[in-house]
């Protein structure tokens, strides 16, 4: 796309132009004080009791952890790490980290043992804050290598897990509730977050203060996800895994109660949590709810203040939808991805259809949804070819806008996913008439247990290291707990002989047992491509139901 230069010359127009400012996150936290200083932050600790405060206490313990930051070092352009649960303290870091111009770098807890550290060095981090309940989990990461550390550690909560670290409240302790905050340029880093690759390593990508701000903003439009400051929204999406959704920046903007959950996501928490804090809305993947709706069930329990479940990151499953339907729950369904801070999409009924009957609601709804101001889409054949808006005629999804990444951090852009200014989702898709898009199938090599990435051509390259196999094709496949659960169909060689459960076991020793198949299928070849490709459409139509009907 061409860049027109029509910026305004000020000796013609005698300086009639608008103030340039930078769009960064102070904008947002002066706001939240100024405006909504008397609403709410509750988060749930570790031990099970809640923690309670007002915005405008927020603010101060903001103004303290920036002070605290300085003190030990931190200076912009740094790399500042958390390594946490939902929580105030996390929230706080969202804000003091990148308005003194560092960058937080939100680790998923998730990742395994050698990859925390390997994030933490890529990265290139000074400092990691870990929830104590964590601690451990860091401690035993930093025992899978011998070489020296280049950054140190600071405990949210009592753990001595790191021998060294430094206490979060210590170090608030004191420190001045006011801070002279920088006008960070807005075309800086402000938070740094890593998401699984096909293959190979994490990616890293780069949120710009811009960037964060515009997606809080459109984020919260009321065609996007349309909260209200009299809401009391519950983040059971993590803070470790794409900014929450926005909703660190977003809830608190609109002066909407924030319920952070913390460590506890079992269902009977979460309901908990919704019914003592009388929760209105809240987000997450899937699995979580499919959790919760078995428990509702099971107790004929409803949530009385409980309108609005935004549910993303894998489809929603449609019978999850009508059984909270008749709990009085709307879903709302969405889909982003990290590479686009995330959202990209949300299912909200258009005005063609208000008085549509619910059934053609339904399949709206059960959709993706329609795209957020500020991303163009664009939907391509094999040809490069748009396809028709017929809401049949599938392609590759390609995105561009102010909140989506241009490359990775420390890889660049020469990747085929970056393309004349545009993205790659590796998301395969239809486009209705209109504006409702469906994913119908994934051409990056992922498989999504329970909100977290597998990659198959991983799983591959490790079933492929066994004596006995030749070749191994793995796919995702519909789940009922999960949404998606690896299956690895394999071909062995010649005259090799080895059963389900030795194979099974086999890969066990070697992986994170979350990540072993769940079945893992024998055949004599794997079908492929013309170009060789395994075939994997063909493999995961013909084995649809392998986990329903076994389930
Ligand atoms: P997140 O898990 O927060 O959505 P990731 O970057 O880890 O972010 O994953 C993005 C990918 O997850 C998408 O490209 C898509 O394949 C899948 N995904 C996200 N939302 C949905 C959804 N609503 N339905 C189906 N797949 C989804």
């Amino acid at each position: 796309m061409n860049t027109l230069d029509t910026r305004l010359d000020l000796s013609t127009t005698l300086g009639g132009t608008m103030m340039d400012v930078p769009l960064n996150i102070g904008w947002v936290f002066e706001h939240v004080l100024r405006n909504h200083g008397s609403r709410q932050v509750v988060a749930r600790l570790d031990d099970g009791t809640t923690f309670r405060y007002t915005y405008a206490d927020f603010g101060k313990r903001v103004a303290q952890l920036a002070n605290a930051l300085v003190a030990l070092g931190v200076k912009p352009g740094d790399r500042v790490a958390s390594f946490g649960w939902n929580t105030h303290r996390h929230l706080e870091l969202y804000y003091a980290v990148p308005m003194i111009g560092a960058i937080l770098h939100t680790v998923n807890i998730r990742l395994f043992p050698e990859q925390v550290v390997w994030v933490f060095e890529h990265a290139g981090d000074k400092l990691v804050f870990v929830d104590a309940s964590l601690a451990p989990v860091v401690a035993r990461a930093c025992a899978t290598t011998q070489a020296e550390k280049n950054f140190s550690f600071v405990v949210m909560g009592e753990s001595d897990a790191l021998a060294g670290a430094d206490d979060y409240e210590a170090l608030l302790a004191g420190q001045p509730e006011e801070f002279p905050w920088p006008d960070v340029d807005e075309r800086s880093a402000a938070i740094l977050c890593y998401t699984s690759a096909t293959t190979g390593d994490p990616k890293g990508v780069l949120f710009t203060h811009r960037s964060t701000v515009l997606h809080a903003l459109c984020a919260g439009l009321s065609e996007t996800l349309g909260f209200k400051g009299s809401d009391s929204v519950l983040p059971v999406v993590p803070m470790f895994h794409v900014n929450a959704w926005g909703v660190p920046y977003l809830i608190p903007m609109i002066g909407a109660k924030l319920v952070l959950p913390g460590a506890k996501l079992d269902p009977q928490s979460v309901v908990d949590l919704v019914n003592s804090e009388a929760v209105t809305v809240s987000l997450g993947v899937p699995t979580v709810w499919l959790a919760v709706r078995d428990l509702l069930e099971k107790n004929d329990a409803y949530l009385p203040t409980l309108k609005t479940l935004v549910i993303g990151g894998s489809a929603v499953p449609p019978s999850l939808y009508d059984d909270l339907d008749k709990r009085g729950i709307s879903v709302v369904h969405a889909w982003g991805m990290t590479e686009m801070s995330p959202i990209g999409t949300v299912s909200r009924i258009v005005a063609e259809l208000a008085d549509a009957p619910h059934a053609v609601q339904r399949e709206k709804r059960l959709k993706q949804g329609r795209f957020a101001p500020l991303v163009a889409w664009k939907i391509l054949d094999e040809n490069g070819n748009d396809v028709p808006r017929d809401g049949k005629t599938a392609g590759d999804l390609w995105v561009r806008g102010p909140s989506v990444t241009a490359s990775y951090y420390r890889v660049g852009s020469d990747l085929p996913c970056f393309k004349d200014g545009w993205f790659h989702t590796g998301d395969v898709c239809t486009m209705d008439e209109l504006g409702y898009l469906q994913l119908v199938d994934r051409s990056k090599d992922l498989v999504k247990s329970g909100g977290e990435w597998i990659s198959s051509v991983d799983l591959e390259n490790t079933l492929m290291g066994h004596p006995a196999v030749r070749e191994a094709a793995v796919i995702g496949l519909p789940h009922e707990k999960w949404v998606e659960r690896p299956v690895a169909v394999v071909a062995l060689r010649d005259g090799q002989q080895v059963d389900e459960p030795s194979l099974k076991a086999w890969l066990g020793e070697r992986i994170a047992k979350w990540m072993v198949p769940d079945r893992i299928i024998f055949v004599d070849a794997i079908p492929r491509t013309g170009v060789g490709k395994f075939l994997k459409r063909e493999l995961r139509e013909k084995y649809r139901d392998l986990l329903s009907s076994s389930a």
